[in-house]
C-alpha cells in the first residue's frame, strides 16, 4: 500500500489542472494517510487511483488529485482553525488534520458522519470535531473560521458561510451547476472579498437550505 501511495502522489505533484501542487506538508500528508481505510471494503482495490471512489448513500470520496489541489488553494498555516462542509469519507478531513490545527468538519448524512468520526478515533485524529447537520449554513457556532472548504457542489458562493470567515481567512469550494462547476477561492480582507476562480471540476451537489434542493 505505502508503494502505491508514493506513486499516487508522484502523480499528483504534476497537477494536470494547474499550477504543479508544491506545497510538501499535503504531499507527505498524503503519502501518510491510509487512504484505503477511508474507502469500504469492496473498493479498497480503487484507493491510489486518482478519480472519485462511491463511498455509499450514493457519495464519493473526491479523487486524490482534486483533494490536493483545493487543500493547496486554502493556503493552511499551522495555527488554522478550520470548517469542512461535507465530511463524506472523511479522507480531506485527514489531509486538514495533519496539517491545521483545528478541524470543524459537517456531514448531513448520519452514517457516512459516523464511520468517518470511528475512522478519525482509530487512526488517533483528535484534533477533528465531526457533527450531523446542515452545512450549507456554515456553523454559525463555532465562527469564525480561519480557513472554510466546501467539498460538495454549491449553487453560488453562500454569503452566510463567508461572513464566517476571519479577517485574512480564505474559502476554497466548487460553485456551479450540478452538472459543472469551478473551483473558485475567495480572501478575506475586511469588508473585502477577493475572488478568483481555477479548475473545472465535478462534485456531488450540495443540499440543505443554502444548496440543491
Ligand atoms: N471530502 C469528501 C467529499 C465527499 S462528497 C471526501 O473526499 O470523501 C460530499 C459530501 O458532502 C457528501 O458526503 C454529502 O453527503 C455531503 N453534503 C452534501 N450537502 C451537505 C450539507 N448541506 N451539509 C453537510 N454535508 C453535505
Amino acid at each position: 500500500m505505502r508503494l502505491k501511495r508514493e506513486e499516487m502522489v508522484k502523480f499528483i505533484k504534476n497537477n494536470p489542472y494547474g499550477d504543479p501542487i508544491n506545497n510538501n506538508l499535503i504531499l507527505e500528508a498524503m503519502k501518510k494517510i491510509p487512504r484505503h481505510l477511508f474507502i469500504p471494503n469492496n473498493q479498497r482495490h480503487l484507493a491510489y487511483y486518482n478519480g472519485p471512489v462511491p463511498i455509499g448513500e450514493e457519495q464519493t470520496i473526491s479523487q486524490p488529485f482534486i483533494v490536493a489541489y483545493m487543500t493547496e488553494l486554502l493556503l493552511l498555516e499551522k495555527d488554522n482553525k478550520v470548517l469542512e462542509i461535507g465530511t463524506g469519507s472523511g479522507y480531506q478531513t485527514a489531509v486538514l488534520s495533519e496539517i491545521a490545527k483545528k478541524i470543524y468538519t459537517i456531514e448531513r448524512i448520519p452514517a457516512l458522519a459516523k464511520s468517518a468520526k470511528s475512522i478519525f478515533d482509530n487512526l488517533e485524529y483528535n484534533n477533528i470535531i465531526t457533527r450531523v447537520g446542515d452545512g450549507s449554513i456554515g456553523w454559525s457556532e463555532m465562527a469564525p473560521f480561519d480557513r472554510i472548504i466546501i467539498t460538495a457542489a454549491a449553487p453560488e458562493i453562500p454569503k452566510i458561510i463567508l461572513e464566517q470567515l476571519s479577517d485574512n481567512g480564505i474559502f476554497v469550494a466548487p460553485i456551479g451547476t450540478k452538472d459543472r462547476q469551478f473551483l473558485i477561492q475567495i480572501k478575506r480582507k475586511g469588508d473585502k472579498f477577493i475572488k478568483k476562480t481555477f479548475c473545472e471540476c465535478k462534485f456531488v451537489p450540495l443540499k440543505g437550505a443554502k444548496g440543491w434542493k
